[in-house]
């Protein structure tokens, strides 16, 4: 199973859709370099991150190159793990020797670049080595679409997010922290593997995602509930919930900490953080109809003291 982190869409060059954030496209000017400087009054000046990215990216493999940079005899360059690979160069064909490009790993290391996420707000800038590592944990990364019922690769802010769930998977919004919701199945008993729709709730000016899925655990197969929270680790950990079935006089309870929206449902469900449920129990609360699975859960979402 794929990490939630080696998802987000490359999003070095902005789209044309970044106008839905009102945010303007990228004009950063980095007057303290040379090289950069000239590389911004170029002819691709609108993009001068994206230019110096693409300068530093290995045709080969794509990945951005680090000192020691290869080179063909031609001045092709490539990265050093991708020169151990192919004997000829990639783009001319000539032999490679062992020369390296002297030019470009000090330009890799005199630049520097605002983030990437700039378009997001992230008014941070590194030097090329820094901001790489940066990226992968800068709060402002986008997040990815939530929606489990369907692969999804949608990526955003939250409140992209939160407009493409409504419009495009025209889920159910909700004001307030206390909820109860009804999961259907008319055949359970076939069910393996499968995710509901995606109820949202509004409360504490956040929105907190129900999550509700089947699936086998071992031989068993379950169901399992449990909330994302569509904000960072952060904040999610600044509430907790707790989620109830039941019926005949029996009950299920679970209380936990709302998972960040960072972690993939299918991180989650990996690690059990939430209320399982033995599809014979969830039936028997379901009205004790074997054909039919239709189970109530509520819950509830509060914010801690700090
Ligand atoms: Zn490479
Ligand atoms: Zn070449
Ligand atoms: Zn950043
Ligand atoms: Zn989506």
């Amino acid at each position: 199973m794929a990490p939630g982190g080696s998802k987000y869409q490359d999003i070095r060059n902005p789209r044309s859709a970044d106008s839905d954030y009102g945010i303007a496209p990228e004009s950063a000017e980095f007057t303290n370099s040379p090289i950069s400087a000239a590389i911004t009054g170029g002819k691709h000046g609108a993009g001068s991150n994206s230019v110096v990215h693409e300068l530093l990216e290995c045709p080969v493999c794509m990945d951005p190159m680090h000192p020691p940079i290869q080179q063909c005899p031609n001045g092709h360059t490539l990265c050093v793990k991708c020169k151990s690979k192919v004997h000829v160069c990639p783009i001319c064909r000539h032999e490679l020797g062992n020369i390296r490009c002297l030019a470009l790993e000090k330009i890799s290391e005199s630049i520097e670049l605002p983030c990437r996420y700039q378009i997001y707000g992230c008014q941070d800038i590194f030097t090329y080595h820094m901001s790489l590592l940066h990226e992968q944990n800068c709060k402002f990364r986008p997040y990815n679409c939530p929606y489990a019922r369907s692969e999804c690769a949608v990526t955003g802010d939250i409140q992209h997010l939160i407009a493409h769930l409504k419009e495009d998977h025209k889920v159910d919004m909700h004001d307030g922290c206390t909820f109860n919701h009804v999961f259907v199945e008319s055949n359970p008993q076939e069910v393996e593997n499968a995710a509901w729709e995606l109820p949202i709730f509004n409360c504490f000016g956040h929105q907190f995602c129900l999550h509700f899925e089947a699936f086998n655990l071992g031989l068993a197969p379950v169901y399992m509930a449990f909330l994302l929270f569509m904000g960072n680790e952060d904040d999610a950990k600044r509430y907790s919930y707790s989620l109830e079935v039941g019926g005949f006089g029996r009950k299920l309870t679970w209380q936990g900490v709302p998972r960040s929206l960072r972690d993939s449902h299918k991180t989650v469900r990996d690690s059990l953080d939430g209320l399982i449920i033995q599809r014979n129990i969830a039936l028997y609360f379901s009205g004790g109809v074997m054909n039919e699975l239709e189970l109530e859960v509520v819950g509830r979402i509060w914010r801690d003291p700090l």
